[in-house]
């Protein structure tokens, strides 16, 4: 698919099939702003040639949250339909993509595996969620709508890490979106030797770590990577991740009511991540209803951030978004795919 190539590589394909160097440049402006075949400039002739490579355009449903956020289904080539989420900050507007059909991690809380993995997404698949928002929100590719991205979507991106790792470099690529590191979070359940890669292969994305639990025991009984990797494992790599990079680490800590929110929790994470530059940010766990499990009252998740800040540990609470139109955090699955096939 085009979108999965570079600028370069885009016009060694023009070449390739004997088009002049400026088609190349059509081409890859038409993709990027996310353009459907028949409304380029490009001569029919020309769009007969790339069209079995030309990205499928299509929006299946746009649902907007009373809070602003955005859910927007996107139907790939082969069919299949994955969610991206929009969201409006003070600092920018960020979205949150995709990164596999599914997920194969089966943690007990979230909506992503509830099918397991169907596929993963290609560097392309997930670039051209990018394009298409970003073009939905008025954006071009020379001036962007969309300030961050978050790979918190549908997925494990470390489980899909090839193509992870090219749609970061395409997404940085200064001919393409332009996208600094610093402005993309890559989110992980904690594979830890591809976070050693990712420091190794030189990318200082800021690394989210998925933890919600304290203890390795607590954290098997909801999270069955765990069972591959301990918590003392995961902190390691994340120190490796921060020397190599200066990146400030962050956590996930969703609140399981009862599970993982006493306030004996609050002190072992805050002694887990004694000596990390880290934050954390924890959020009650938000509603799935296949999964059963429950979220912390709004009020004692205050106070175990509250406990986290006195014992010196950076941490917020954060502001659950699209939980109306089941786009927030653990909430995105496949549903719509079952709706439309
Ligand atoms: N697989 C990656 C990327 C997904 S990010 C990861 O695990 O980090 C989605 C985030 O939402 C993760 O932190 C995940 O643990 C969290 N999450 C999953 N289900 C949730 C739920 N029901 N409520 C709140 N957060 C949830």
């Amino acid at each position: 698919m085009l979108l999965d190539l570079s600028f370069k590589q885009i016009q060694e394909y023009a070449e390739q099939k004997h088009l002049p160097k400026f088609r190349g440049k059509q081409i890859f402006d038409a993709i990027l702003n996310a353009k459907p075949a028949s409304q380029t400039n490009l001569p029919k002739q020309v769009l007969q040639q790339i069209e079995s490579d030309y990205p499928h355009f299509e929006i299946v449903k746009k649902l907007i949250s009373k809070d602003g956020t955005i859910k927007y289904a996107l139907r790939m080539g082969d069919g299949q339909v994955i969610e991206s989420v929009l969201m409006h900050h003070d600092y920018g507007t960020t979205l949150c993509v995709s990164s596999q059909v599914g997920c194969a991690m089966g943690c007990k809380f979230c909506a992503s595996s509830l099918n397991g993995l169907v596929r993963n997404l290609s560097a392309g698949e997930i670039l051209q969620q990018v394009a298409m928002v970003n073009k939905d929100l008025g954006g071009s590719v020379k001036k962007r709508a969309i300030t961050n991205i978050v790979l918190m979507g549908m997925g494990e991106p470390l489980d899909n890490y090839q193509n992870v790792t090219k749609f970061l470099q395409l997404a940085c690529d200064e001919d393409s979106f332009n996208f600094s590191q610093r402005n993309i979070t890559l989110s992980t359940c904690g594979i830890v030797p591809k976070i050693y890669q990712l420091a190794d292969d030189g990318f200082s994305v800021t690394l989210t770590i998925s933890l919600h639990a304290v203890s390795d025991a607590k954290r098997k009984k909801t999270m069955p990577i765990a069972n591959k990797y301990s918590i003392k494992q995961i902190i390691s790599a994340c120190k490796y991740y921060f020397n190599k990079t200066g990146r400030r680490i962050s956590f996930e800590y969703a609140l399981i009511a009862d599970e993982n929110d006493s306030m004996q929790d609050a002190e072992k994470l805050a002694h887990l991540v004694r000596g990390l530059n880290c934050h954390i940010n924890v959020i009650p766990l938000n509603d799935v209803k296949e999964r059963g499990l429950k979220g912390t009252q709004i009020k004692k998740a205050y106070a175990f951030v509250e406990k986290l800040n006195s014992l010196g540990v950076n941490a917020t609470k954060r502001r659950s978004m699209g939980e109306d139109i089941a786009g927030a955090c653990g909430q995105l699955r496949q549903s719509v795919v079952k709706e439309e096939s």
